[in-house]
């Protein structure tokens, strides 16, 4: 028997439809790459995406065309989310950060037939512009007047002309839910990159998960600011899910140093953040120099990589600031744990609540997890056994674009599908998930695995240190063993010797690293993410004072 209730798939265009009809007025601003703020509405996005999709329209955009974006967040990169997704088409976001060579080799892979662009990135698409031949039209996203008269490189469009020159009266098309929404190449660190190709089913489905609670826990009532780029997975859907709430969104643009980004926070009166660890040492060190407190910001999903257990100390002891641990990838929209305490938590000592919340979390409504042994066995919830993490779920990938790199999925005895993340850790007896590290960087030690992650958690609870990495490195004994690799406070002094007592007590000796090396900075991926197999290059024939 059916159930006799109205049929209506979940569209992104049905997002931005409820944000412009039922909390039209509330505001976004966004920080221009002129420097400038600029204010509008989900009203006016509604309207604009509108007019721009009776653009892309007319300009011969159809169903499944993908549309590439190269653009910080800001409205008009809001207005492309809705516009280019509402009409069926698929919006392809790309990392500016990458070189222009992978670029031109994520473009052409995915064959996309549109390119639109912030002004910052003219010299990017003068360098691709005659190695993309699908590329029909590029779009530089600015006002007519500031149209550049001499730029190298394709014929530019200009935005505004198009949205001046479109109507906004249009009927959002309705279609399958399970048509492709969006894709963003992951920033794969072997081989070339490889494409997620979301649905609008499982966009709005994770706009609902992220929204909830447990997880982000938005509301009409917040002010949003996603550091995260809206080029790194759909800036985790904030997008979406801030549309869905109906709250106010704050986009930075270029602007993310410590000073731009304060001052946005206390002007816009910001509560909510989003961005990986990375992004917050610039605004904590800016803040302390300045003996700045905030006065709204309340809470932050930090995730993307390790969020060091100091770092959540400082952001809650000196700055007032909730951590929520997020873990997630691109292959699942991304969000698939956050760290909050349940009820039984709640009477627990302060300290202990902490250590709860420096893991990456439990499941959202929506992902389920398990750890396996190489055998593919389920290991228990002990909190001890480390094993692979596999996840599924309607937000979770089931196969790359374009088939690439065959079937990733792995089956369980019940014949049940799940995707193997690449990412090691174990989950205690409530369900809480404990990154230890991606199964490739692993520290084999004489048989034994080593986590880098708690090697660098614990470097970076030194006052002295900024950033901390760990790598293997080639040991003729042990296989392997690790290396610490630290960049020091400005104006701070701290010797190896000290480095390596830091680790007494805290671990099994066999864990402390070999060695120590310092250096002036640590190679940052496109997603600001430590780019570790640079890493292991550059040190790979480090030799350890135990070889
Ligand atoms: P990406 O697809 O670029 O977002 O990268 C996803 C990968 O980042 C995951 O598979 C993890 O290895 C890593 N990652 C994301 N969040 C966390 C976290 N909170 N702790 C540890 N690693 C993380």
């Amino acid at each position: 028997m059916q159930g006799l209730m109205m049929s209506a798939p979940l569209l992104i265009s049905s997002l931005i439809e409820h944000a412009g009809r039922h909390n039209g007025a509330t505001e976004i601003v966004s920080r221009r790459v002129e420097g400038d703020l600029h204010r509008t509405s989900w009203g006016e996005v509604q309207r604009r995406s509108k007019r721009l999709a009776n653009a892309l329209i007319a300009m011969g955009v159809v169903p499944g065309d993908r549309i590439a974006t190269i653009a910080w967040n800001g409205y008009r990169h809001l207005e492309l989310y809705y516009a280019v997704s509402g009409i069926g088409a698929v919006l392809h976001t790309i990392n500016p950060r990458l070189h222009p060579d992978q670029i031109a080799w994520i473009v052409n892979h995915a064959e996309d037939a549109r390119l639109f662009f912030d002004a910052t990135f003219v010299p990017i698409v003068a360098a691709i512009g005659a190695r993309c031949p699908t590329v029909a039209s590029w779009v530089l996203m600015t006002d007519a007047d500031r149209m550049p008269t001499d730029a190298q490189g394709p014929e530019l469009a200009c935005y505004e002309d198009l949205i001046d020159a479109s109507s906004d009266r249009l009927a959002w098309p309705v279609f399958d839910e399970n048509t492709a929404s969006s894709l963003c190449y992951t920033s794969g660190t072997t081989g070339n990159p490889k494409g997620v190709l979301y649905s609008h089913r499982s966009s709005v489905l994770h706009a609902f998960g992220a929204a909830m609670p447990d997880a982000m826990g938005i509301s009409a009532g917040d002010s949003v600011l996603p550091v995260v780029p809206m080029f790194h997975v759909n800036a985790w859907g904030l997008p979406y899910t801030a549309a869905l709430a109906g709250c106010k969104l704050v986009l930075p643009g270029p602007a993310l140093d410590g000073k731009s980004l304060y001052d946005l926070f206390e002007n816009e009166k910001v509560t909510f953040s989003a961005g990986v660890p990375t992004v917050w040492l610039g605004l904590i060190n800016y803040m302390k120099q300045h003996g700045f407190a905030f006065s709204t910001f309340k809470r932050t999903i930090i995730g993307g990589s390790a969020c060091p257990p100091a770092m959540i100390r400082t952001l809650n002891d000196d700055f007032g600031v909730e951590v929520v641990h997020a873990w997630g990838m691109s292959e699942m929209s991304p969000l698939g744990t956050t760290c909050k305490l349940a009820n039984r938590h709640l009477t627990l000592p302060r300290d202990q609540q902490l250590r709860i919340l420096e893991k990456q979390g439990h499941v959202i409504y929506g992902v389920d997890m398990r750890i396996v042994d190489p055998d593919g066995h389920d290991l228990p919830w002990d909190g001890e056994a480390v094993g692979d993490l596999l996840v599924r779920g309607p937000w979770v990938m089931r196969e790359y674009f374009k088939a690439e790199g065959g079937d990733p999925l792995v089956v369980d005895e019940d014949g049940v599908s799940w995707f193997p993340t690449g990412d090691v850790g174990h989950i205690d007896a409530d369900g809480y998930l404990q990154i230890t590290d991606r199964s490739k960087d692993v520290i084999k030690s004489g048989g034994e695995w080593i986590g880098s992650i708690d090697l660098e958690n614990i470097a970076m609870a030194h006052p002295s240190v900024l950033m901390a990495a760990v790598i293997a490195v080639p040991h003729p004994k042990w296989d392997e063993r690790p290396l610490l690799i630290v960049v020091r406070k400005p104006d701070r002094d701290v010797s190896r010797a000290d480095l390596l007592a830091y680790y007494d007590g805290k671990i099994a000796k066999w864990w402390t690293p070999d060695d120590v090396v310092f250096v002036d900075s640590i190679p940052l991926g496109a997603t600001g993410k430590m780019l570790k197999t640079r890493l292991r290059d550059t040190y790979r024939d480090h030799r350890l004072p135990t070889a």
